[in-house]
């Protein structure tokens, strides 16, 4: 019962929500449902059929928070990898562990790579606040 109140309700709120303004190609940081834009006056606003409302501001910032914590996860996976990588070169006879430790190296790069993102994503969010 309450199943179907819910779904009733998300049905006949999504026209409401459509007729307030345009589906974007975003999603919710909050749900990951899709987004609608509504102006008012010269503020961007967004809001998800299930009612998170954000400014734009607001959502550039969740945005920025999403992609710290994905980058940071993908930097633990990287980690992770280049440690088997050199366990397993160690372990392995000569021709495999040289490629091995070529896909070790490629982690590193990587890893790299995703450390200077994380710097330039905390210098950002630093000099705007
Ligand atoms: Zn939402």
């Amino acid at each position: 019962m309450i199943e179907a109140k819910i779904a009733q309700r998300v049905l006949s709120d999504l026209p409401a929500v459509e007729a307030l303004g345009d589906q974007v190609p975003y999603n919710c940081p909050d749900c990951g449902g899709v987004l609608w834009q509504m102006a008012e006056g010269k503020l961007l606003r967004y809001r998800c059929h299930t009612g998170h409302a954000f400014t734009s501001s607001v959502l550039l910032a969740e945005q920025t928070v999403k992609i710290e914590e994905t980058l940071w996860v993908a930097l633990r996976m990287f980690e992770e990898r280049q440690n088997l990588l050199v366990t397993m070169s160690k372990n392995d006879n000569k021709e495999t562990s040289l490629s091995i430790s070529q896909r070790a190296k490629d982690a590193q790069v990587h890893i790299e790579r995703i450390r200077a993102m994380l710097k330039a994503t905390d210098k950002g969010s630093s000099a705007s606040k």
